[in-house]
């Protein structure tokens, strides 16, 4: 069993949507960045890749690359999953929680919670989603910016006593035999 931990930053700007967790949420402005600058999104890859020994999202996908101009973080996320399973890896549970000072995120969390979830191919429950404010202090408070913290514990598929029923037909080692 390994943990990570990730934290993303992104400037709020004007005439942006604003996405969290592949939501779209209504709001007058958006996150400013080279993908579609889904922060929270970001701070759960960069938890995942981190427990998984495999770098961060600035190596895999950089903001120099015109691929990933304006791409759904969501992709990107699938791609995380999917690096994570090839190295034997699952997810145990993920933690976020988002820090805005605006809008209120409470409408939308089952919504993340379940984009994110089917994503990765995990459960709802594996994926908690905060939402807090730094009561008008900072960056956020402000309004100039939103961050997310996400922390996760990923299991090994070949050690440990969760996924003893190994043999299953999709298991990378197995493939390898
Ligand atoms: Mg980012």
């Amino acid at each position: 069993m390994r943990i990570g931990i990730g934290y993303d930053v992104h400037k709020l700007v004007e005439g942006r949507p604003l996405v969290l967790g592949g939501v779209t949420v209504p709001y007058e402005k958006g996150l400013l960045g080279h993908s579609d600058a889904d922060v929270l999104t970001h701070a759960v890859m960069d938890s995942l890749l981190g427990a998984a020994g495999l770098g961060d999202i600035g190596v895999l996908f950089p903001d120099t690359d015109e691929r990933f101009a304006g791409i759904d973080s969501c992709l990107l996320l699938k791609e995380v999953g999917d690096r994570l399973w090839k190295e034997g890896w699952c997810v145990g549970n993920i933690d976020a929680v988002v820090v805005a000072q605006a809008p209120k995120l409470r409408p939308y969390i089952g919504a993340m919670q379940e984009k994110i979830a089917e994503t990765l191919g995990i459960s709802k429950t594996q994926v908690s989603i905060k939402a807090t404010t730094e009561e008008g202090l900072g960056f956020t408070g402000t309004g100039q910016g939103m961050a997310a913290k996400a922390v996760c514990l990923i299991e090994s598929l070949y050690e440990g006593s969760a996924p003893v029923n190994a043999g299953c037909d999709g298991c990378p080692r197995k493939a390898e035999q």
